[in-house]
């Protein structure tokens, strides 16, 4: 006993969302994994590994990695810093910003992860609820003055995006660091990549896991001024990108316009799901991610989700304020949609 410290013993550990056992036939729309496969490139690039690199430890800065994203994002090399999927670059920036003294601030509902993070550190975590309408409340998360302050955008699990000028207002309004965690950027509209150059308390976050459809490679980055990364660099795992992701996620940014296909399909997929759930009684809201925040029309969405369970479709349901009325659907091939479509007309009929 008491080998751990109190704020551990006493936080709550992150929840993932459910990975059924290989093999299983579900239809999967609760984690908001891509539907679509990898790049044929990564998978080629996969096929060819030399195993002799293995032997040996990879490049702590995953060179290759940071110039394909150089050339693809137009940034220079020293303003990316890789990380083993975007989750390890936010430890990265809790460890060097966050300790017990310090604020943590974010908007709910969002991404939890930001939460565990700030109770790992012991720090004090200010939630400012996003607006009725959950956009988000620029002025509120200006006032909270955080040394830390963490944005996903678009958000999950509202699937929303603030305009880049709220951002900007936002990055302008705080004198601490601004972290904009883009996982999902590869579906919106826009981005605020331009906001690394313009502001220096500014942190971009990207991943391969939903745009690039690779979240089991674990791979990510930062991208920010060089004089930012260099202190999150200090809290770097030294290896934190092994050889084997690094090669293959380099074939993945190399290939942007399979991403952007792809994108371009989950994108019309979603619009359509979003046109037909609404036939059905959902209120949905508008999605710049590859999910869709949706209402049943009696509010009971803990049991449209058991329902949805037992017919073999998962989706994301959260028992937390706010969101006890909703689901988060991932949005799936034609035929996944479909199939959610069809166990739902199922359920509502009692078959
Ligand atoms: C899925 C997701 C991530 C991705 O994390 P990885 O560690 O890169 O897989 C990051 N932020 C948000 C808000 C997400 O939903």
């Amino acid at each position: 006993m008491g080998y751990f410290l109190d704020n551990i013993e006493a936080m709550a550990p992150y929840v993932p969302g459910e990975q059924p056992p290989p093999g299983r036939r579900v239809v999967k729309l609760n984690t908001n994994e891509n539907p679509y496969p990898p790049s044929p490139a990564v998978l080629d690039a996969l096929r060819t590994f030399d195993g002799d690199p293995l032997r040996r430890y990879p490049d702590a800065m995953a060179g290759a990695l940071r110039q394909a994203v150089s050339e693809v994002l137009d940034v220079p090399r020293d303003w990316i810093l890789p990380g083993n999927g975007s989750d390890d670059l936010i430890m990265m920036i809790a460890r060097a910003c966050v300790a017990p003294h310090r604020s943590v601030v974010y908007p709910t509902p969002t991404f939890e992860f930001y939460h565990t993070q700030a109770r790992i550190e012991d720090a004090r975590c200010v939630e400012v609820p996003l607006q009725e309408d959950f956009s988000l409340p620029v002025d509120a998360l200006i006032e909270a003055s955080g040394d830390v302050t963490f944005v996903a955008n678009p958000n999950s699990p509202t699937g929303l995006a603030a305009p880049v000028d709220a951002l900007a207002a936002l990055a302008d309004g705080l004198s601490g660091l601004l972290v904009i965690d883009e996982a999902y950027v590869d579906f919106a509209d826009g981005d605020a990549l331009d906001l690394a150059r313009r502001f220096e308390n500014v942190v971009i976050l990207r991943t391969l896991s939903k745009g690039y459809s690779l979240a089991g490679l674990r791979v990510g980055w930062a991208v920010a001024r060089p004089g930012l990364l260099s202190g999150l660099l200090k809290t770097k795992a030294i290896y934190n990108v092994g050889a084997l992701p690094c090669r293959l996620g380099t074939a993945a940014v190399r290939d942007q316009d399979y991403k952007n296909q792809c994108a371009d399909r989950v994108r019309a997929s979603r619009d359509r799901l979003a046109g037909e759930l609404g036939e059905l009684g959902f209120t949905v809201w508008p999605s710049q991610a590859n999910f869709l925040m949706v209402r049943p029309g009696d509010g009971d969405a803990g049991r449209v989700a058991a329902n949805l369970k037992e017919r073999g479709v998962l989706v994301r349901y959260y028992d937390k304020p706010r969101l006890g009325d909703k689901l988060r659907i991932t949005v799936g091939t034609e035929e996944e949609n479909r199939a959610l479509l069809d166990a739902l007309a199922a359920a509502r009929g009692g078959a």
